[in-house]
């Protein structure tokens, strides 16, 4: 940026030394030059225009014509050669006739070809001997308003004069040209549309300057314009000055006024825009107008521009203050031409090209201003790129996460109902050290699926961390209901006690109260975690809790519909898994299973006597009876009505009579009592025990069924073992 600053202002003295060497080019070499001859006028007839100390005050606006006799003595020794020289003021027509009756003749719109490509003002060549008095007919034609002071000058001042005005040029063309070349190179790396813009301002500045000082038209191909006359240089300077007002308005960023009428200059740009297109009409009244109207045009861009700087100076815009008395210049420049163009001022180099060299001053002036933009794109680009990086980050978290969230559903699965929690909240320990490289990770809580929880992680590291926990448990137990992740520092007894006390992070465990459980880490150095990892922590301890909630969910949704809802032992359709997942194992490991059908007899008998509740009971009382018979490993649940069914894997059937032996006795000598009167219950068991030939689980069971019906029909409380084959 100073990088940029420091260019600018090289830049700046650069133009500024050019012009004043330019400026000062002619002084040094002046050695005393013959004296201007002097020269009087006589205006014609018929002719609005004036005489002003000898200068023809052409007022313009409408075609005009104007002849003037010129008289003047030259000096009798005839070793110089006289020109008639004039500034070079917008005329279609300059024509001087001579003594002699030779006539040349220059338009400003189409310079002869030797003009050259800087032409600087109207010469006349007087013939070589000349000499005495001396009578000239000078005629001037156009619609722009100008007041030439014709001169009788030498050959050598002419010259003179002409180097002085090319330098002039020169420098100022030299300095739009730089700053034009710099702003498009700016372009690229800023990719700032104000460059763009500046760019045609400094482009129609040139158009403008070229087209007022005539050297315009003697460019090759401008002869379009030149075709245009006058129309085609107000057409220009108008244009010039609403792209100009553009430009300043986008410099002082009057869009961003608390303002509404500078905000409001955008009208006025589009004012003057349509402005422009007037001098395109053919019609004569729009020609006859045009000099008004590009005054008009001028008046309403000069002010506005420099309120819209002052406006801009006052909101901080960069170089605003220094653009605003630039333009505070301008005005007075432009308003010491137009004087000079009344006849009011002097026609010298500064009132006729001060406003040049002023718009190059306010360009600069610009130019410095916009170049310190490239820090705000700096600072516009260096926010898209942690933009950019913090998207980066949130995209690896929420892959993080997701991995995270995989992995607890990985490991919920096939859990223990009361293992969830251990095991989701070792898992959300372990990655929380995994993304905050903590040296521990403690989850404690309190009453979270029926358990307290302290796991910590690794176990017994730090030294003295989970004691701490344990102390702080109260001041962890109100941050966890709190449900703000936080970082704080492990309190003594009295609140300022905290030195030596570690600084923890705690995050909150979303439970329904009064539940509570929190994820403690200590915290990596004395600033604890940023904000943005404790709200990642809370999301992934939001996963954990979500995860653990499922599983449990899925473990209680699973033994409702594997369950018997009346004795809580396995139902038929868990029975009938069971026994076909042993079956299948048992083909392959050709180890016995035996199955055995139980039946409560006489039962419809006691529903009948004693009623349904009394009737759940009895089977409710007869399947624990029957559990506690049992192994874990043998699967035993309700059939159906009063019927059980157990399968015993790995028994042959001698050892399963015995099992089904011990269920009879058992049900037998149980006491079950119904309001005060013991009941005496009993079963009758069918045992069926697997044969080689039994291809199917349903096999096995009808001959289990068969041998209960056989116990039934035996007398009931009972054993029957089915026989190999059915019969
Ligand atoms: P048997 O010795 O021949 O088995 O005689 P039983 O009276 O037990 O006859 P059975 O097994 O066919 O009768 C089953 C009875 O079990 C019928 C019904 O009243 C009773 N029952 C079935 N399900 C339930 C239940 O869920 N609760 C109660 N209280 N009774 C049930
Ligand atoms: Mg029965």
């Amino acid at each position: 940026m100073s990088g940029l600053k420091r260019l600018a202002m090289l830049l700046l003295l650069l133009s500024l030394s050019t012009v004043t060497w330019a400026w000062a080019l002619p002084e040094a070499q002046d050695d005393a030059p013959p004296p201007a001859l002097k020269l009087s006028l006589a205006l014609g007839e018929h002719n609005s225009s004036a005489d002003v100390d000898g200068r023809l005050v052409f007022a313009g606006g409408t075609w005009q014509q104007q002849t003037a006799d010129l008289q003047f003595e030259l000096p009798l020794a005839a070793d110089q050669r006289w020109v008639l020289l004039m500034a070079r003021d917008p005329f279609n027509v300059v024509r001087v006739t001579g003594q002699d009756g030779s006539i040349q003749t220059r338009d400003f719109f189409r310079p002869a070809a030797d003009a050259g490509l800087l032409p600087v003002g109207y010469a006349f060549t007087l013939p070589r001997d000349s000499m005495g008095q001396q009578r000239l007919r000078l005629e001037l034609q156009g619609a722009v308003r100008s007041a030439p002071t014709p001169r009788i000058l030498s050959e050598q001042e002419v010259l003179r004069e002409a180097s002085r005005e090319f330098a002039l040029a020169c420098a100022i063309y030299a300095s739009l040209v730089t700053l034009l070349i710099a702003s498009l190179a700016l372009y690229p790396a800023v990719r700032d549309p104000i460059f763009l813009l500046y760019s045609a301002y400094l482009a129609t500045a040139l158009l403008f300057v070229a087209t007022v000082s005539g050297h315009l038209y003697a460019l090759p191909g401008a002869s379009v314009l030149g075709a245009m006359g006058a129309r085609g240089f107000w057409l220009v300077i108008l244009t010039f000055n609403v792209v100009a007002l553009l430009t300043l308005t986008r410099f002082a960023e009057t869009r961003a006024s608390n303002l509404p009428w500078i905000r409001r200059l955008d009208w006025v740009v589009r004012a003057m825009a349509v402005l422009v297109l007037v001098p395109l009409l053919p019609l004569q009244v729009v020609a006859d107008s045009l000099q008004s109207l590009t005054k008009l045009g001028w008046l309403l861009a000069m002010p506005a521009g420099i309120l819209a700087t002052i406006d801009g100076a006052r909101r901080g815009v960069q170089m605003a203050v220094a653009a605003s008395v630039a333009l505070l210049l301008l005005l007075a420049a432009a308003a010491a031409h137009e004087a000079m163009q009344h006849g009011w001022l002097g026609d010298d180099i500064l009132s006729r090209h001060g406003y040049q060299l002023v718009l190059v001053l306010v360009s600069v002036i610009m130019f410095v201003g916009l170049s310190s933009r490239i820090g705000q794109v700096r600072e516009r680009l260096a926010d898209e790129t942690s933009a950019r990086l913090q998207s980066d980050t949130r995209l690896r978290q929420e892959r993080t996460q997701a991995g995270f969230a995989q992995s607890l559903q990985d490991h919920l699965r096939g859990v223990a109902e009361d293992e969830v929690a251990t095991v989701a909240f070792r898992l959300l320990g372990e990655h929380a050290r995994e993304v905050t490289g903590a040296s521990a990770a403690v989850v404690v809580g309190a009453g979270y699926l029926g358990h307290d929880l302290l796991l910590v992680q690794p176990k017994g590291q730090p030294a003295g961390f989970a004691q701490y926990l344990l102390v702080a448990r109260g001041l962890l137990r109100t941050r966890a209901l709190d449900r703000e992740p936080i970082n704080v520092r492990l309190g003594g007894t009295r609140p300022d006690d905290t030195a030596g006390k570690p600084l923890i992070a705690i995050i909150p465990l979303p439970l329904v109260s009064p539940a509570w459980a929190a994820l403690v880490l200590p915290a990596p150095d004395e600033a604890g975690f940023e904000p943005a990892m404790l709200s990642a922590l809370a999301d992934v301890s939001r996963q954990a809790v979500e995860k653990a909630d499922e599983a449990y969910a899925a473990i209680q949704l699973r033994r409702t519909a594997e369950h018997d809802s009346l004795t809580g032992t396995q139902n038929r359709r868990s029975l009938d898994q069971a026994l076909a997942r042993e079956f299948k194992a048992n083909a392959s490991r050709d180890a016995g299973l035996a199955v055995l059908f139980i039946d409560i007899d006489w039962f419809k008998g006691v529903n009948d006597r004693l009623g349904h509740a009394c009737g759940d009971l009895c089977i409710r009382s007869i399947a624990t009876c029957l559990r506690g018979e049992l192994r874990p490993t043998d699967a035993m649940g309700r059939y159906g009505g009063d019927e059980f069914l157990v399968l015993l894997p790995g028994r042959d059937a001698a050892a399963a009579r015995i099992i089904a032996e011990s269920l009879r006795n058992a049900v037998e000598d149980s006491q079950i009592y119904w309001q005060g009167e013991a009941l005496p219950l009993t079963v009758s068991i069918g045992l069926a025990v697997r044969r080689e030939t039994d291809r199917e689980p349903a096999t096995l069971l009808e001959r289990a069924d068969r041998a209960l019906y056989a116990a039934k029909h035996e007398g009931r409380n009972r054993v029957c073992v089915a026989p190999a084959v059915l019969s």
